[in-house]
């Protein structure tokens, strides 16, 4: 098979990370016998500096074009002055918009090496954790009215969160559905004490439960998921929240496994196609040092292949040849706790020898 991807390389980071992504895919191709051509596209501040727009029409268009997109990451210090419309972040929102991508997978585990690196107590770190959180992701507070207005106490400024049963139910069924092929436990989250729209979205949820009786189904306030996170994270399995909610959440996770430069993402839609990315950002005090941990992206170029390709066994070569090198001991500066390291380039090698 031969699979059309959209690389936006993008910022700070991005290209040493979307290269580490790219050796890794033609490495798969090699052995299995697949065939990927990558289509490097502007976005974010490079486009801003070539082109003077986040997303040039052409960018949007070829990663419609494409059978996936792979992103490394987006802006930096120097767009940071830009108004709103013309910021680096746009490109990002518009490209999941435009190809309708409403479903966030951000899976968050604890490797058993990295206990060390993860600020959690040890017995905590010691039960271990691995959940899948599914982020609602073009709805809600992030694409609800807002604005300012004049009032006699000064400006007031609002955003407003509003989800419809329609958006409800498709986020919810891909929970459902990822709960059914995992461990079968979902928590949605909400703030149905206080909000309407998460009264909303728990009936709703609720009302999808009996189409999936092998799957356990709980609820949860959000100020006692972020305390549960910490307390007692292995009780997770899958969890579905909102655009917000799971923003905050998912990064709360990411820190509890020691480094934001592990976890990976991908973004779907109704259709296969979907953009994967590390959870991250450009990671402007270490771009160009060679110092960025590359398993963020290389575990996204994973999620693809299984969940877009339908490559399993691939996927899972990938997912092992990273747990294999972590188990001997390499670690990149971000999860050395002050010990030896090696860089991006070499984290990648390493991992390639491992797949090979
Ligand atoms: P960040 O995630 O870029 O960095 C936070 C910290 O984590 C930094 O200390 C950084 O060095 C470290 N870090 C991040 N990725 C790492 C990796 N792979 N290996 C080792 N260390 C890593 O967040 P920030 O500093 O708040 O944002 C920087 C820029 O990135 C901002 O312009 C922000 O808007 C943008 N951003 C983009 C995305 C995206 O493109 N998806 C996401 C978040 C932030």
């Amino acid at each position: 098979m031969t699979y059309h991807i959209a690389v936006v390389a993008g910022d700070g980071i991005g290209p040493e990370i979307t290269q580490s992504a790219q050796q890794m895919l033609e490495q798969v191709g090699r052995t299995y016998g697949h065939s990927f051509v990558f289509d490097q596209v502007l976005a974010g501040g490079a486009a801003l500096d070539a082109l003077g727009m986040p997303l040039p029409e052409d960018s949007l268009k070829r990663c419609k074009q494409a059978d996936s997109v792979l992103l490394g990451a987006v802006g930096g210090p120097k767009w940071d002055a830009l108004p709103g419309h013309l910021r680096p972040e746009r490109a990002l929102l518009a490209i999941r918009k435009e190809l309708g991508l409403f479903a966030n997978l951000r899976p968050a585990k604890l490797y058993p090496e990295l206990k060390e690196a993860s600020p959690l107590r040890a017995d905590i770190a010691d039960a271990g954790f691995d959940m899948v959180i599914v982020r609602e992701l073009t709805g809600g507070m992030y694409f609800g009215p807002s604005g300012r207005k004049d009032s006699p106490d000064g400006q007031q400024a609002y955003d407003t969160e509003i989800y419809s049963v329609k958006e409800i139910e498709r986020i919810a069924r891909v929970a459902f559905e990822l709960a059914q092929g995992r461990g079968k436990r979902l928590c949605s989250i909400d703030k149905a004490n206080v909000l309407e729209s998460s009264r909303l979205w728990r009936e709703t949820v609720h009302g999808l439960a009996s189409e999936y009786p092998d799957v356990m189904l709980s609820d949860m306030l959000v100020d006692n998921a972020a305390m549960q996170l910490v307390g007692n994270p292995a009780q997770f399995d899958v969890i579905v929240t909102s655009n917000l909610f799971g923003d905050i959440l998912s990064d709360e996770a990411s820190k509890l496994t020691g480094s934001i430069g592990l976890l990976p993402s991908a973004s779907l839609g109704e259709d296969k196609r979907g953009m994967y990315e590390p959870i991250h950002g450009s990671a402007p005090d270490i771009a160009g040092k060679g110092l960025a941990n590359p398993i963020a992206t290389i575990l996204s170029v994973a999620m693809m292949l299984r969940l877009s390709f339908g490559l399993k066994q691939e996927a899972d070569a990938v997912e092992g040849a990273v747990q294999r090198v972590l188990e001997s001991g390499a670690r990149t500066a971000d999860i050395a706790l002050g010990g030896p390291s090696v860089s991006c380039a070499q984290m990648t090698d390493l991992v390639l020898a491992e797949l090979g």
